[in-house]
């Protein structure tokens, strides 16, 4: 029966014909109770599900030995030795297929910054093997760091296409982590930078004022954004024993303490003496 000559309106719903309209709706948390219409409001959260609609939400999960009961997401809370607090599970990452844009950036890093732990990654990544914990981040640092750098000094669609490789690579791991990109970096920071075992080089003793009186200038230089005088520092440092040595080991360690600054610091320096990106 069509209401010829107007609805009976009750709220949303006419009481003659039964049509609904999108107003006056008589809402019980996020569902109307006469025509059953849903919002996007005002859930009602059981754990990470609502219990009238069932939409899902990435909180609230409720877990047992890591894995939601509800959901089934699987949500470890991993320790610095790679072992999950709550489980006990073992940290691996799979990065998913062969992958040489990444295999590209971290070569590429391992340019400036050479660590045993970039060739592990490189020989792991390139075969397909599982990373543990520390190659992870490792891998989270390059790819970020990479991106910076090769952001400043490639504007073309090719970098484009890496750059969301990366970025896609990024967010699985960030994923794996459970955890925001900030947290990761810090992470990064806080065990990759004062790990002694991952340092590339030694430096003998008579270098070490050089070196610590260059950092110095380095950390004044970057914050006055003095980029001659950045330039010009690379250039003494080539000087000193005529190699790259002094150059390459002052930049890896500007780069370990300034992560953010690194792909600056290579691009005023490319160039200089041997020194090349
Ligand atoms: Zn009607
Ligand atoms: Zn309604
Ligand atoms: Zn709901
Ligand atoms: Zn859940
Ligand atoms: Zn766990």
């Amino acid at each position: 029966m069509a209401c010829l000559f107007g609805h009976k309106w009750n709220g949303c719903k006419c009481s003659k014909c039964g049509e609904t309209r999108d107003e006056q709706h008589d809402w019980d948390g996020c569902k109307c109770t006469r025509c059953g219409k849903i919002r996007d409001e005002q859930h009602k959260w059981n754990g990470c599900k609502c219990s009238i609609c069932g939409k899902a939400r990435n909180e609230g999960h409720i877990l047992n030995n890591c894995i939601c009961k509800i959901c089934g997401t699987v949500l470890h809370d991993w320790n610095t030795d790679g072992i999950c607090r709550n489980c006990k599970a073992k940290f691996s990452y799979l990065l998913s297929g062969a992958n040489p844009d990444i295999l590209n950036y971290i070569s590429a890093h391992d340019k400036i910054m050479p660590t045993p732990q970039c060739k592990a990654l490189y020989e792991k990544v390139k075969n397909n093997k599982e990373l543990d914990y520390t190659e992870t981040i490792l891998l989270f640092f390059i790819i970020e760091s990479e991106g910076k750098r090769q952001s400043s000094i490639d504007s073309s669609h090719d970098f484009l296409w890496r750059f969301s490789i990366g970025a896609n690579v990024l967010a699985n791991i960030q994923e794996y982590f459970n955890k925001p990109k900030e947290n990761i970096m810090a992470l990064y920071n806080e065990k990759m930078l004062n790990d002694n075992s991952i340092k590339g080089e030694t430096i003998s003793n008579g270098f070490d004022d050089t070196i610590n009186a260059a950092l110095e200038k380095l950390e004044v230089c970057f914050k006055s954004q003095d980029k001659a005088g950045i330039i010009e520092i690379g250039k003494n440092l080539y000087g000193v024993n005529g190699s790259m040595f002094m150059m390459h080991t002052v930049g890896e360690r500007f780069a370990r303490k300034f992560p953010r600054d690194a792909g600056t610091l290579n691009f005023l320096w490319n160039g200089i003496g041997e020194w090349k990106a």
